[in-house]
């Protein structure tokens, strides 16, 4: 049920603005949601929330785990058949939702998504084996993934000291403003 009262008009302006993405052209075709390989994880599938955002439902769309779990593979941009870039509307939902304050449904991959910009702040790349110790620290989950890190360290897949591009001052505007 809709309550059209409560509904939010800024929402789909803001989200319009911020992701730069004409999401009023949706065909409500799903190909998306049929393609997205975390479909299964999430509350709302990606078609459900482009709705929630034309419909100015924004409680709905910002305290949504969907918009957390999106790890921007693009590939439901690729299935769209107005190729509506569906990632820069989840990020633009992400930028509101802590712009806003509003609870966030999934906290532990909000803090993995701060230890990767950490680490490219310091660095100008990833070091995973930080970003990755730094997050099981925050979130005291320290064992969960350990056979996992062991075998990509034993395979080389994971650098053990990080290394730091040159220039890294280039990116003090990204990240001092
Ligand atoms: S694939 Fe594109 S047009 Fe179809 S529901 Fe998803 S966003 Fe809308
Ligand atoms: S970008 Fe997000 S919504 Fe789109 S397919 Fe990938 S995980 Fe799913």
């Amino acid at each position: 049920m809709i309550d059209l009262d409560s509904c939010d008009q800024s929402l789909f302006p803001t989200v319009h603005r911020s992701s730069r993405t004409d999401f009023a052209a949706c065909l409500q075709c799903k190909s998306c949601g049929n393609g997205c390989p975390f479909v299964s994880a999430m509350d709302f599938t990606p078609n459900q929330i482009i709705r929630l955002v034309q419909l100015g439902m924004a409680p709905q769309a910002l305290e949504s785990a969907t918009i957390w779990i999106c790890v921007g593979c693009n590939t439901c941009t690729i299935n769209c058949p107005m190729a509506i870039d569906i990632p820069a509307v989840m990020d633009a939902l992400r930028h509101l939702a802590l712009e806003r304050g509003v609870a966030i449904a999934e906290p532990d991959i909000l803090e993995f998504h701060r230890e990767v910009l950490h680490s490219v702040e310091r660095y100008g790349r990833t070091h995973k084996l930080e970003i990755m110790m730094r997050y099981k620290l925050k979130t005291l989950d320290l064992f969960s993934d350990l056979g996992v890190g062991l075998r990509m360290l034993k395979k080389r897949k994971l650098d053990l000291t990080p290394s730091k591009i040159d220039d890294i001052h280039h990116l003090d505007p990204v990240f001092k403003g």
